[in-house]
């Protein structure tokens, strides 16, 4: 039997980064841009607010580029506050590196398994898909969608009867399938 699962956010990740008003280490995205044009040199900023104090602070999104380098398309969805263009940038590695943040996954994703019925088989093969980069360690979301306990998925790995070519118990960001027996 082949399941499909899927890791998919449901809502925006907070990011990491400490706030200087107040201390807090997390803030959310706040769906505006900021573009600032000087001659023919861009600048853009994605806004970040401290989910404790509500400062302000800005994540560099182009930083001084020429205007004629810029996809119309990108400067389009930049100045339409497009919040798909958030969730994309937030994951982008370019700019979490650039700007020295990283993301808090905790509660935005959900872990979605389709119709509940592999429970009957012996054999499954799953294919777990990501639909964002979120960084889960996959026993917990075997023991999940599988309905067991994590000690029970520790148990089935010893055995041989869990198998998969990724390490089950560190994090993973990225598609894998497994095999379970019973
Ligand atoms: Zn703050």
């Amino acid at each position: 039997m082949l399941k499909n699962w899927a890791v998919v956010p449901t809502c925006l990740p907070l990011i990491r980064r400490r706030c200087h008003a107040c201390a807090s280490e997390r803030f959310r995205a706040s769906g505006k841009f900021r573009v600032n044009a000087h001659h023919k040199i861009l600048d853009a900023w994605l806004l970040v607010l401290c989910t404790d104090c509500g400062e302000t602070a800005k994540l560099a999104v182009l930083e001084r580029v020429n205007v004629r380098s810029v996809r119309p398309e990108l400067l389009d969805r930049l100045h339409d506050n497009d919040p798909g263009l958030t969730a994309e940038l937030l994951q982008d590695p370019l700019l979490q590196h650039r700007n020295r943040i990283d993301l808090d996954w905790d509660n935005a994703w959900r872990l979605d398994t389709g119709e509940p019925d592999h429970l009957d088989y012996e054999v499954i093969d799953v294919s777990v898909r990501f639909a964002a980069r979120i960084p889960v360690r996959p026993e917990r979301l075997i023991a999940e969608g599988c309905g067991l306990s994590r000690a029970e998925v520790e148990r089935l790995t010893t055995e041989g009867k869990l198998v998969s070519a990724v390490r089950l118990s560190g994090k993973i960001s990225g598609d894998f399938t497994f095999t379970l027996k019973r």
